[in-house]
């Protein structure tokens, strides 16, 4: 017997629901693209994409996946044989690392705690001792879509700032951009990278990077640069160099749609209300976790990220739970990946999601728990209904 059927909820940390209003924006014929509408688009999201990383440098639009903005933003500021200092917080920064190594780049990593966030303590005695200044850049993420941390990225520039070292601060806030607040200019950020199919609700294959001054400073020395995702090629004058080629016309239209979405609900609301989903799942859990099975991979409350929370299952292979969800109430979790593969189950809530849909998703996996004879804590959904019930009033 299942209660299967009805609409899936897709509760995986990306890609994430997308909006019917994006799916329609897409369907539609192709159009010219040296004249017209798709200039008219080109330049409105060039526009209002620095607005969203909060930055007065210019934005990229690549067609490609976040791993392919990680390379945009490599190539175009490092050279081989320079040393980027990455900041392990989880799975994600070390991916970029790895790219960075793979280009010719020396890659030394900061260790981190697995269940914390980047200790900024840290960075600042590491850069401390570079005298050298042999650091030219350092990679973090923003929130680690695996651990389900959030790294403090004022307090990691203050670090930066504290040592007056001049790396270049290049942050991944792909699973962040939309969700949690990111200040590029304040926080000092001088790369930042983010993809389409997370917080922006628009199917995956669009690729932002923003840069600044700075950036663009170190674009002018760097010699990993290559055709497709160089940045002064992409600043030339033909419609065609923004995108390299052709543009991604249909994602475009989707992100577009998207965007304006973002608008009209209001960016600082969107966050707030991803801050509001995050605690009420987070409310759910910490019921859970008061039998002993059920853990928050990320001990420190101030840590968890808004946009995923990951949960440790012991005593148990979490994709029974996992399994449950998917084939007897059409939930689909998030697996653990990475050293927590086996270990964990992942609760999105990013992009577009609103209260039900989260209710949905903790009251089938409170129901799989029941099931499954795995120990929990009692009223975890009823502490997620009744903590927005506090915050959301009439
Ligand atoms: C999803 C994700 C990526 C990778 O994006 P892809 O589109 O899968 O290449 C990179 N960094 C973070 C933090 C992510 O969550």
């Amino acid at each position: 017997m299942t209660v299967s059927r009805g609409r899936e909820f897709l509760s995986i940390p990306g890609p994430t629901n997308i909006p019917d209003a994006v799916l329609a924006a897409m369907h539609r014929p192709a159009i010219d693209i040296y004249a017209g509408d798709m200039i008219a688009v080109t330049h409105s999201l060039l526009e209002d994409l620095p607005k969203i990383f909060r930055t007065t440098g210019r934005t990229y639009i690549y067609a490609a996946n976040g791993h392919g903005g990680w390379e945009a933003a490599l190539t175009n500021v490092l050279s081989r044989g320079e040393t980027v200092l990455v900041l392990e917080s989880g799975l994600f920064a070390l991916g970029w690392g790895d790219m960075a190594r793979m280009m010719g780049v020396k890659v030394e990593v900061l260790k981190g705690n697995p269940r914390r966030a980047v200790d900024p303590a840290a960075l600042a005695q590491r850069l401390a001792a570079d005298t050298a200044r042999e650091i030219k850049a350092i990679l973090v993420v923003q929130i680690d879509t695996a651990s389900g941390v959030v790294n403090d990225l004022a307090a990691i520039h203050r670090a930066i700032a504290s040592v007056v070292h001049p790396a270049l601060l290049m942050v991944d806030c792909v699973a962040s951009l939309g969700c949690m607040p990111f200040a590029m200019d304040e926080w000092g950020i001088d790369v930042a990278m983010a993809g389409s199919q997370k917080g922006l609700m628009t199917p995956p294959g669009l690729a932002f990077v923003a840069a600044n001054e700075r950036a663009h400073g170190a674009h002018q020395r760097a010699d990993l640069r290559t055709r497709y995702w160089d940045w002064t090629f992409r600043n030339g004058e033909a419609h065609y160099q923004k995108y390299g080629g052709t543009p991604p016309q249909h994602l475009l239209f989707g992100l577009r749609k998207a965007l304006d979405m973002l608008f009209e609900e209001g960016l600082d609301a969107a966050i707030r209300r991803h801050a509001l989903l995050a605690e009420a799942t987070r409310h759910a859990v910490s019921r859970w976790a008061e039998a002993d099975a059920v853990a928050f991979n990320i001990v420190r409350p101030e840590e968890r990220a808004n946009s995923v929370t990951t949960v440790l299952v012991q005593g148990r292979e979490p994709s029974a739970l996992s399994d449950y969800c998917r084939e007897k109430c059409g939930v689909v979790l998030g697996r653990g990946i990475g050293e927590l593969q086996g270990r964990a189950f992942r609760i999105a809530h990013m992009g577009h999601v609103n209260a039900p849909m989260v209710f949905g998703v903790l009251g089938a996996i409170e129901m799989a728990l029941g099931a499954l004879g795995i120990p929990h804590g009692r009223g975890g959904l009823q502490a997620a209904v009744e903590y927005l019930g506090r915050e959301v009033r009439p």
